[in-house]
C-alpha cells in the first residue's frame, strides 16, 4: 500500500488530471503525462510541479498515436495508469459524434494495447455519472443499469464494457473506472483549475466567467424539469476529492475490474450553483432560461458508500468550498492559463 510507484497519467494537463498530478506527487509518486492540449494548457503542467515541488515528465502526443505511447512506455518504467485523456462534453458530443467514440474508445483500446505490450496491468479509468442517463433513482448506485443518451455517455459506458471484457480473459489486469458526478472547484492556492479552450460546455467555468466580465450572462438550458426549481439537478465534487480518491484506488487495485461512483450523495441545482457562486464570489451572475439542452437529463445524484467501504473515501468539501476555490483561480486568472 501506498508505495511510491511510476505513474502515467494521460490527459495530464486537463483540469481533473491536473489536480490528480499535484497529489501523485505530493504522495511520492513519479509522474510521466500523454496529453495532446487540445483542451488543456501546458502552463498547468509547470503550476502541477510549482505546487507539488518536485518535477513530472510530459509528453505532448495523442493516444491513437500507437508509436508515440510505445515511446513512452519504452522510456519509463511505467508501474500504473491513470486514464484521463478523453472528450467530454455532452452537447458536443452530440454535434461530432464520431469523434468522441474515436477518441475516447479508440484512445482507450490504443492505450490498452501499448500497456499489455509493455507488461503494464494497473490502469484507474475515467467513467462518468453521465452513463447512467434517463434515470429517475435518486441516489443511484453502480448496479443501476446504465442508459446512455448521448454519443459521450455512450462512449464513456462502451469504454467500461471494453474494460469489463479484457479483465474476464486477462486476469492479470487489475483495473478500477470512476464514475465521476460533477467535478467542480480548484486547488485551493488559486494556481490550478479548470480553463477550457474556448466557450465553456461545463456549468461552472461559464458561471465563473461570467463573474468576472468575460461573458455577459449565463444560458440556464430548461426550467421545466420535475426538479423543486425546474432546472436540472446534479452532484457537485471538488476535484481535489476526485484526485485524491484516484490515488487511493490506485493503492487499492484488485484483480478485475471495480465499479466506483465518485459523488458527495448531495444534488444542487443549476439555479442553487449560481447562488452558491454569487455569495462566494460577490458577484452578480446574471442569465437567462433557454430550451433545454440535447442529452441533459433532470437529476444525477450518486450514492457513494461504495467508494466508502471500498477506498475509505468520501468528500469532504461541500459546494461552498467548490465555488470559493473556483473562484480565487478565476480572479487570479482571468483569462486563464494564458493570461
Ligand atoms: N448548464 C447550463 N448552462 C451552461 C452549462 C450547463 O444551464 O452554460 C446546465 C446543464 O444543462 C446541466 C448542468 O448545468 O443541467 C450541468 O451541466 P455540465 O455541462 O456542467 O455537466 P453535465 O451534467 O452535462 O456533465
Amino acid at each position: 500500500m501506498n508505495t511510491a510507484r511510476t505513474v502515467l497519467v494521460t490527459g495530464g494537463a486537463g483540469f481533473i488530471g491536473s489536480h490528480t498530478c499535484v497529489e501523485l506527487l505530493e504522495r511520492g509518486h513519479d509522474v510521466i503525462t500523454v496529453d495532446d492540449h487540445s483542451n488543456s494548457s501546458p502552463v498547468a503542467l509547470d503550476r502541477v510541479q510549482k505546487l507539488a515541488g518536485r518535477p513530472l515528465t510530459a509528453y505532448t502526443a495523442d493516444l491513437r498515436d500507437r508509436a508515440a505511447l510505445d515511446a513512452v512506455f519504452a522510456a519509463h518504467p511505467i508501474d500504473a495508469v491513470i486514464h484521463f485523456g478523453a472528450k467530454k462534453a455532452v452537447n458536443e458530443s452530440t454535434e461530432i459524434p464520431l469523434e468522441y467514440f474515436d477518441v475516447n474508445v479508440g484512445g482507450t483500446s490504443a492505450l490498452l494495447r501499448a500497456m499489455g505490450a509493455h507488461g503494464v496491468h494497473d490502469l484507474v479509468f475515467s467513467s462518468s455519472c453521465s452513463i447512467y442517463g434517463e434515470t429517475t433513482r435518486v441516489p443511484l448506485t453502480e448496479s443501476d443499469p446504465p442508459r446512455p443518451t448521448n454519443p459521450y455517455a455512450h462512449s464513456k459506458w462502451m469504454g467500461e464494457q471494453m474494460l469489463a471484457d479484457v479483465c474476464r480473459l486477462l486476469p492479470e489486469l487489475r483495473v478500477a473506472a470512476l464514475r465521476y458526478f460533477n467535478p467542480l472547484g480548484a486547488h485551493p492556492s488559486g494556481d490550478l483549475g479548470e480553463d477550457p479552450t474556448g466557450v465553456p460546455n461545463n456549468l461552472l467555468p461559464y458561471v465563473a466567467q461570467v463573474a468576472v466580465g468575460r461573458r455577459e450572462r449565463l444560458r440556464v438550458f430548461g426550467d421545466d424539469y420535475p426538479t423543486p426549481d425546474g432546472t436540472c439537478v446534479r452532484d457537485y465534487i471538488h476535484v481535489l476529492d476526485v484526485a485524491g480518491a484516484h490515488c487511493l484506488a490506485l493503492d487499492r487495485l484488485v484483480e478485475g475490474l471495480q465499479v466506483l461512483n465518485l459523488g458527495t450523495g448531495v444534488g444542487s441545482s443549476v439555479l442553487d450553483v449560481v447562488a452558491a457562486f454569487e455569495a462566494a464570489s460577490g458577484c452578480s451572475v446574471p442569465y437567462e432560461v433557454q430550451g433545454r439542452r440535447p442529452g441533459d437529463v433532470a437529476v444525477l445524484v450518486a450514492d457513494p458508500s461504495r467508494a466508502e467501504s471500498v477506498l475509505g473515501w468520501h468528500a469532504t468539501r461541500d459546494l461552498t468550498a467548490m465555488c470559493a476555490d473556483a473562484w480565487r483561480f478565476q480572479r487570479a486568472n482571468p483569462a486563464g492559463y494564458a493570461g
